[in-house]
């Protein structure tokens, strides 16, 4: 059957409830390190649970089908996905990104990356002639984030697989920000899909987790092999966490995303806020894109405020909306970018693209957004 997402996040593509003991309706969490041997040379399919584990296989599964991936692989974090993502490549090997990556994506390509002889260029990807010049003769990805974090730039998926394809690259696109309910990159070409799980994939800022999904079987198996070999899997207990919090998947999104939309809105009408970085805002430079290639703008926001005290005005008197790193979960957040996700950005890659004191980010959650509002306005202005 040819499920829909909805469906898919709760049922994976597979429906047989037979397959749990008992008739269980979820999943067991099959808390154990290892398998029993029916006889030699015989395997339940299970071994040990480092290589693999039934609950963190059903996870995959689902997540495997809502990317339309062959394969996906649950780390224990999204930078565990990304570390192994690196180890495909020998050294050498060049990459071009979005220049506003993830902090932590910058800090290990930087770090562990460089030093072991790998190669990061940077560029607005959302201009298509600036990837093209930055390919090399040994440029061996395109590795992106659409939209990018904080800055909300899109970057057009088949655009990137036309040059993956002319120079003969991997495309790679790390799609937290809207995760496989809203855009699927698979669909248009991506070989790589990463996610850092712990968002909204989880949902529920309790778990860290991290996928690695593979378009390709070449690719999926040597994924597996580094997997097994590395070690960097997803706990049977947290694998459940996230099969739990995907089942609400698709209703999060869309209550997140309704949220989203009337914040902007509503932000771009204070006269202490000067920029309103949404997709979903018609003026946006990526809206158009997006249309084209996502089933929605998600619920990611940043916004630049008129002043340095304004932006610490707001971060320190928000008391629904917390002030803390991370995204995608009901909770609504806030962050300061400069000195929290993006703190290993070089200070001048930072001002070029705007991430500077008065630059806030937030993730809309699924309160009232009402009194999600209500928060922002007596943060900003606390004596009135
Ligand atoms: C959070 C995040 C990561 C890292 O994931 P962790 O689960 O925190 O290790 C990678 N990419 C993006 C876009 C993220 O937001």
């Amino acid at each position: 059957m040819n499920y829909e997402i909805e469906t898919r996040c709760i049922h994976g593509t597979d429906t047989n409830r037979e397959r749990h003991s008992f008739g269980a309706v979820t999943v067991p969490i099959y808390q154990t390190a290892t398998f029993s041997h029916p006889e030699i040379g015989k395997s339940t399919g299970f071994d040990y649970s480092r290589v693999s584990n039934p609950t963190r296989r059903e996870l995959e599964k689902v997540v495997a089908s809502l990317e339309g991936a062959l394969d996906a692989v649950a780390f224990s974090s999204g930078m565990a996905a990304i570390t192994l993502c690196l180890e495909l490549f020998e050294r050498g090997s060049h990459f071009v990104c979005t220049e506003d990556l993830y902090g932590g994506s910058f800090r290990i390509f930087q770090t562990i990356g460089e030093s072991r002889g790998r190669s990061f260029t940077y560029v607005d990807t959302s201009n298509e002639k600036a990837v093209e010049e930055a390919i090399r003769p040994e440029t061996k990805a395109i590795y992106i984030e659409t939209p990018s974090n904080p800055t909300m730039q899109v970057t057009d998926l088949a655009a990137m697989k036309r040059l993956a394809d002319k120079h003969k690259l991997l495309f790679i696109v790390d799609n937290t920000f809207l995760s496989p309910y809203y855009q699927n990159p698979i669909a248009f070409g991506a070989d790589l899909v990463i996610h850092s799980g712990t968002k909204f994939l989880a949902g529920h800022n309790d778990t860290l987790a991290g996928f690695l999904c593979a378009a390709r079987e070449d690719l999926a198996e040597k994924i597996r092999y580094l997997y097994m070999t590395t070690g960097a899997c997803l706990s049977p207990f947290d694998s459940f966490l996230v099969l739990r919090g995907i089942k609400t998947l698709a209703v999060r999104m869309e209550a997140q995303q309704k949220n989203a939309m009337r914040i902007a809105q509503w932000l771009k009408e204070q006269k202490e806020v000067v920029n309103v970085y949404y997709v979903g805002l018609k003026e946006h430079p990526g809206y158009e894109t997006s249309k084209k290639q996502t089933r929605g703008f998600g619920s990611m926001i940043s916004f630049q405020v008129d002043c340095e005290e304004t932006a610490r005005r707001i971060l320190n008197n928000v008391r629904l909306i917390t002030y803390a790193e991370s995204l995608g979960g009901v909770e609504s957040l806030i962050t300061y970018p400069m000195l929290q996700t993006h703190a290993d950005v070089p200070a001048e890659i930072r001002e070029k693209l705007g991430i500077t004191a008065v630059f806030l980010r937030m993730s809309v959650g699924i309160e009232n957004c009402d009194d999600l509002i209500a928060d922002l306005r007596q943060a900003m202005h606390p004596y009135f």
